[in-house]
């Protein structure tokens, strides 16, 4: 074997020597990527159900996108947001014709967009003769970061408690509990931020009643309503953004996973009216760079010409179906949430683990939350043959 061979047990060693273990690393290393398919340093073939997480919504290392950053690398990499550059407003220009938006701030993350979000929400309250109202009201079990602000912001107490006291300022109520919303409003409320199908705690869509509920609130109170559409936006549940499905608007979307391709960027989507930030309020060195906003507009354009948003929602559903299936003919499967392309599959028992690992050993990544919940996240350009391919392997380990 060449020394430049990645071996896994040299990188497990590495890993456990010089990087911090905050993850729970699976047993592989990816090596390349191609549409729907990865390949471990064995040459050995995977089909991917998760995309990152969320991520590469477009395939792997899709033409469109590796030519938009060959090009930009080329000629300009960086400079500061003190100055103007194309493919940044060309990027703004672009996410406010396709969606409620009318004004942008591009961030690194979703979490860096979330803060973006908590300020403009406090500084929209402030601005509008509400001087006290700073918190804002989350949902349990939702997730919006991993900073110190958006993790008190997330509804896991499990998340938090390692790094108590949380910075003051929000609230949690249970999902889908209007009246439990209700009662939290008070004047110190600035805004409601929820995620319009929670990701990370588990696959939990909103009710759309509930969400057009939540809209009243907001516009009867006169507080923002925001959606962190960090998974959920670029398509993943079948249309651009998760609002459009839900028939509810939010004042603010912050947006990460999916709208770079796998670079590293974040974006704050405000209406005209929560647009509030003046100069020197907000910034960022990094954020609205040439490069990952070239790869965001050739990858909104992939999304835009290839069909994706249809493709989701048919191999979604065919999925969804498949999955149906596999639940009739089994008591181990409970429940088959969430939409589009963004599924999950709640066990009975705490098995979800094991059944991943299996699933790797078979050549498909898929994704464990908790001990009891399986989720996929496919790139938006799978076909039925490779969901065909896939439920028929996750049936034969599930029934
Ligand atoms: C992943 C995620 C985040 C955090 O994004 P990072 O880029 O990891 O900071 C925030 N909100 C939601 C809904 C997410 O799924």
């Amino acid at each position: 074997m060449s020394t430049t061979t990645t071996n896994l047990e040299s990188l497990i060693q590495l890993d456990q020597a010089h990087h911090m273990s905050t993850y729970g690393r699976l047993p592989v290393t990816f090596v390349k990527g191609k549409g729907t398919r990865l390949w471990d340093e064995t040459g050995k073939e995977y089909l991917d159900l998760l995309s990152g997480i969320g991520v590469t919504n477009i395939g792997h290392c899709h033409p469109a996108v590796v030519e938009a950053v060959k090009n930009q690398v080329e000629s300009l990499i960086h400079v500061s947001n003190l100055y103007y550059t194309k493919p940044q407003l060309e990027l703004a220009k672009k996410i406010t014709e396709i969606s409620f938006g009318d004004k942008c701030f591009f961030a690194n993350s979703g979490a860096e967009a979330n803060e973006g979000a908590i300020k403009l929400a406090r500084r929209y309250a402030k601005l509008n003769g509400k001087e006290e109202a700073f918190e804002i009201i989350t949902a349990l079990r939702s997730f919006h970061g991993r900073t110190m602000k958006t993790l008190a912001a997330t509804g896991q107490p499990d998340k938090q408690k390692p790094f108590e006291p949380m910075p003051p300022g929000f609230k949690h109520v249970p999902l889908n509990d209007i009246d439990a919303l209700k009662k939290e409003i008070n004047e110190k409320t600035c805004a409601i931020m929820l995620e319009p199908i929670q990701g990370e705690g588990g696959v939990y869509p909103c009710d759309e009643e509930y969400l057009k509920e939540v809209r009243a609130l907001c516009d009867e109170h006169n507080i923002l309503l925001i959606f962190d559409e960090v998974q959920t936006g670029m398509g993943r549940t079948g249309t651009m953004f998760a609002y459009e499905g839900f028939g509810v608007t939010p004042d603010i979307m912050t947006l990460a996973k999916g709208i770079g391709s796998g670079l590293p960027i974040g974006v704050l989507v405000a209406s005209e009216k929560a647009s509030v930030f003046s100069p020197g309020e907000h910034g960022s060195t990094f954020g609205g760079g040439p490069v990952v906003c070239a790869a965001a507009l050739a990858t909104i354009k992939v999304i835009e010409d290839e069909g994706l948003l249809e493709n989701c929602r048919n191999v979604g559903a065919y999925f969804r179906q498949k999955l149906e299936d596999i639940k009739a003919n089994t008591d181990i499967v409970k429940e088959i949430r969430g939409r589009g392309l963004m599924l999950a599959v709640e066990l009975a028992q705490n098995n979800a683990k094991d059944i991943v690992l299996a699933l790797l050993k078979e050549g498909i990544v898929a994704n464990n939350i908790g001990g009891n919940i399986l989720r996929f996240l496919p790139p938006l350009c799978i076909t039925e043959a490779e969901i065909d391919a896939a439920t028929s392997v996750l049936a034969r380990l599930l029934v």
